[in-house]
C-alpha cells in the first residue's frame, strides 16, 4: 500500500485490550494503515506481545481501563511519548457471567459494568481532553448486543447498549470538543474470549446453534475485519461519520 493511500497515516491512535483478540488485530490494521500505536492492556505479556509483532514506533503501557488512575496516566504517558493523541479504539471488555438474570450476582454485574461501560467512559474522559480543540476521533466497541438481546446475557447486553448510548451522548457533543465518537458492534468474531472461553465452554453449548444460524453471511467472524472497519471510522475518510453504529456482524442484528 503506498504511502499516501494509507487510511491513518501519521495518526497516534490508542489501543485498548490491545493484548488480545480483536484489539490485537486492529492494532495490527491500523499499523499497517500508516498509526502509530500507543496499546492499553492490563495484561502485561500480551500487549508486549502486541508491540513486538507490530515493531516500529509502537509502544505499550499497562492499564486497567475500570481503575480512573491507571487511565489516566496511561493517556498521560502516549501523549508525553508521541507528542499528541488522534484517535483511540476502545475495545478492552470481559463476557457475560452467562447466567439468568435471577442467578446472576450483584458482585458479577458490578465488575462486567466497571470495564465494559465505566472504562469506556474513563478512556473517553482522558482521550477527550487529550484530543479537545485537535480534532481527533474515538471508535468503542459495542456489539449486535448493543442494539439486540440475547438469553444468559443481561449483564454484557446492558453494558453494551450503554455504550451504543454513551457514543451518541458524546457524538452530540461534537461541537464542544471537536470529536468524532462512533462505535462498532460485532457479531461473533473468532478471538481468544470466543474460541477458548464460550464455544469451547458446554455451558454455552444450547446458546451457540442460534448464533451461528443468525450469522446470514454463514460464518463468524475474523478479528481483522473489526479492525478494519474501525480502521474507516477513525479515518479522515470518515470525516462527516458521527455518533454511527457500524455493524461488523455478517448479518447478525440484520432481522
Ligand atoms: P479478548 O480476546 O478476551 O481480548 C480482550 C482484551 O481486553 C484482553 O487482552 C483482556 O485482558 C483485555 N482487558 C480485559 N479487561 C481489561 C481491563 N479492565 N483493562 C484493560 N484491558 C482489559 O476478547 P475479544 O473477543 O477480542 O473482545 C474485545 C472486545 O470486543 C470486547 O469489548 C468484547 O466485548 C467485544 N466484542 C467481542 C465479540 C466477539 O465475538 N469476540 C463480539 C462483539 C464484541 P485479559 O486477557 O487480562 O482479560
Amino acid at each position: 500500500m503506498s504511502g499516501t493511500s494509507r487510511l491513518l497515516d501519521g495518526k497516534v491512535v490508542i489501543v485498548t485490550g490491545a493484548g488480545s483478540g480483536i484489539g490485537r488485530a486492529a492494532a495490527r490494521v491500523f499499523a499497517e494503515d500508516g498509526a502509530q500505536l500507543a496499546l492499553f492492556d492490563r495484561d502485561p505479556r500480551g500487549n508486549e506481545e502486541t508491540r513486538d509483532l507490530i515493531g516500529g514506533s509502537a509502544r505499550a503501557w499497562t492499564c486497567d481501563v475500570s481503575d480512573e488512575a491507571s487511565v489516566a496516566e496511561a493517556v498521560a504517558g502516549a501523549v508525553a511519548a508521541f507528542g499528541r493523541l488522534d484517535g483511540a479504539f476502545n475495545n478492552a471488555g470481559i463476557e457475560m457471567a452467562n447466567k439468568l438474570v435471577p442467578d446472576l450476582d450483584a458482585a458479577e454485574w458490578a465488575r462486567i459494568m466497571a470495564i465494559n461501560l465505566t472504562g469506556v467512559f474513563l478512556c473517553m474522559k482522558y482521550q477527550t481532553r487529550a484530543m479537545q480543540g485537535s480534532g481527533g476521533a474515538i471508535v468503542n466497541n459495542s456489539s449486535g448486543d448493543g442494539i439486540i438481546g440475547a438469553p444468559y446475557a443481561s449483564d454484557y447486553v446492558a453494558t453494551k447498549h450503554g455504550v451504543v448510548g454513551l457514543t451518541r451522548a458524546a457524538a452530540c457533543e461534537t461541537r464542544y470538543t471537536g470529536v468524532r465518537v462512533n462505535a462498532v458492534l460485532p457479531g461473533l468474531i473468532l478471538t481468544p474470549m470466543v474460541e477458548e472461553r464460550l464455544l469451547g465452554n458446554p455451558a454455552f453449548e444450547a446458546q451457540v446453534a442460534p448464533m451461528v444460524e443468525r450469522h446470514s453471511i454463514g460464518r463468524f467472524g475474523q478479528p481483522e475485519e473489526v479492525g478494519q472497519a474501525a480502521c474507516w471510522l477513525l479515518s479522515d475518510r470518515a470525516s462527516f461519520v458521527n455518533g454511527a453504529l457500524l455493524t461488523v456482524d455478517g448479518g447478525y442484528t440484520a432481522r
